[in-house]
């Protein structure tokens, strides 16, 4: 108990022995000693719960009450009630003035911030930005269901995914020239925080570029195939002087040309969002197709084997499935040392459907590489991909067909020992290998 406290403690204390005893003594005097004491002890008890009748009504008062400045153990409670409140109010002023802030902060941000409960999935709080990127209206749609307010935006499938949804790209209810990216942030028990940012800027800086790749590969193919042709024509056995430099020459040109088809490849699968026509694909045929490049590429530098087990043929794109496979069957034979081997195999995949895969006993790739290995001009060693006239085009062109095309690409590569690249296609892609031609497209792929 602090001092101050305990002496109002002891003052009222002795101040309640001192009335009881003149109680006393005034009883002995009057020879009324009970009445006496009884009445003043009534009389006290009586004055404290006035006391107490004060200080629920300070603790019930909206407003505060200055404490008197008179001694006694009452009063000091006051006084402490008095401090408490005040300690009390001004926490309460400083986590006010914290929430204003941040909400502030919500509210002026570029992005809408939108507050969803999360089961009955209704608006619980939206940001500035909320009404200009959603249209969404304050306080009116304030508990109403996001899903029905921002009809016909294809969000019903998408919240149910909940904390797995992946951002979805979609135009804006507003401007349908407009593309929002919305995310879904699952950040309390019951409560989701839906983020929807204009993405319309960043996507046509992306087209840009795209434009701009497809446009500069598409004026250096000209004059690439002129400078090749005259330097095709240029026999180095002719000019021995000129011989070294010459083959150089021509060595340099057809790494430009190929560099430039593939990326005219890559701008072109890169512009589309499915495929463009489906057509039934042999895959035995496609298989000796490979059979047939690995041999040349290899020049009998290594041991190629065909194993065909899947017996299924499959739709999409021959010409763009031939790229991505015989990217990869490139890759084995150009990054395994003679005398290895290589597998070009078609199997049954056991969770359905059938896979491509591309085993070799080569390099490896050390498996800090293999997240980015897909990226273009990603390569593990620089100068072995250009001596064996890699363009670290192909692993991208690679993702974008089988992205086309639904399949999963799998790596997995040990250093010394070699790689395995698997393209995996679901069942909807196969097709029997006796199916007629033109079977027609998978029937979820197209609408
Ligand atoms: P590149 O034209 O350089 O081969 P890719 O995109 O085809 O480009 O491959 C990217 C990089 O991945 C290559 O530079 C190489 O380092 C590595 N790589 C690809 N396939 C294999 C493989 N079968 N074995 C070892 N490394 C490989």
């Amino acid at each position: 108990m602090p001092p101050r406290a305990r002496s109002a403690w002891f003052r009222t204390l002795g101040l309640l022995l001192l009335i009881l005893a003149a109680a006393t003594v005034l009883g002995l005097l009057g020879g009324q000693l009970f009445p006496v004491l009884t009445a003043t002890a009534l009389g006290i008890v009586a004055w404290h719960y006035w006391r107490l009748r004060k200080v629920l009504i300070r603790l019930t008062a909206r407003q505060r009450l200055t404490p008197s400045d008179s001694d006694g153990v009452w009063n000091e409670l006051d006084r402490l009630l008095y401090r408490t409140q005040g300690e009390m109010r001004g926490r309460k002023r400083r986590l006010m003035e914290m929430l204003r802030a941040y909400r502030a902060a919500a509210a002026a941000l570029p992005d809408a911030i939108i507050v969803v409960e999360r089961n009955s999935q209704r608006i619980q709080w939206f940001n500035e930005a909320g009404t200009r990127l959603l249209g969404l209206r304050y306080p009116d749609d304030i508990g109403a269901s996001l899903v029905q307010r921002l009809q016909p935006m294809p969000l019903a499938h998408w919240m149910a995914a909940g904390r797995n949804a992946e951002p979805l790209e979609t135009w804006s209810p507003l401007n349908p020239g407009a593309t929002l990216s919305l995310r879904l942030i699952p950040y309390s028990e019951n409560l989701w925080l839906m983020v929807a940012r204009d993405v319309s800027r960043l996507l046509q800086l992306e087209q840009m570029r795209r434009d701009f790749v497809a446009n500069v590969s598409h004026e250096l193919r000209t004059p690439l195939t002129v400078i090749h042709g005259y330097l095709d024509m240029l026999d180095p056995e002719e000019q021995p002087d000129w011989a070294p430099m010459l083959s150089e020459m021509q060595r340099q040109s057809q790494r430009m040309t190929q560099l430039v088809e593939d990326l005219l490849t890559l701008s072109r699968l890169e512009s589309q969002d499915q495929l463009q026509a489906e057509e039934h694909v042999s895959m035995p045929s496609m298989l000796n197709t490979l059979r047939r490049e690995a041999a040349a590429l290899s020049q009998g530098r290594h041991q190629i084997e065909i194993d065909d087990s899947a017996h299924v043929d499959l739709v999409g794109s021959g010409k763009e499935l031939h790229s991505a496979f015989s990217n990869l069957v490139s890759n084995a034979v150009r990054y395994t040392p003679a005398g290895g081997r290589i597998e070009i195999a078609w199997r049954p995949d056991p969770a359905g459907g059938a896979a491509l895969q591309v085993t070799d006993s080569g390099y490896g790739i050390p498996a800090s590489h293999l997240p980015r290995i897909t990226e273009r001009f990603y390569r593990v060693s620089t100068s072995r991909s250009r001596e064996s006239g890699g363009t670290g085009l192909g692993l991208a062109i690679v993702k974008h067909v089988l992205q086309l095309h639904e399949a999963r690409l799998e790596i997995s590569s040990e250093v010394g020992q070699g790689s395995t690249f698997s393209c995996h296609f679901g069942a909807a892609w196969t097709r029997p290998n006796d199916a007629p031609a033109h079977a027609g497209p998978p029937a979820h792929v197209h609408s």
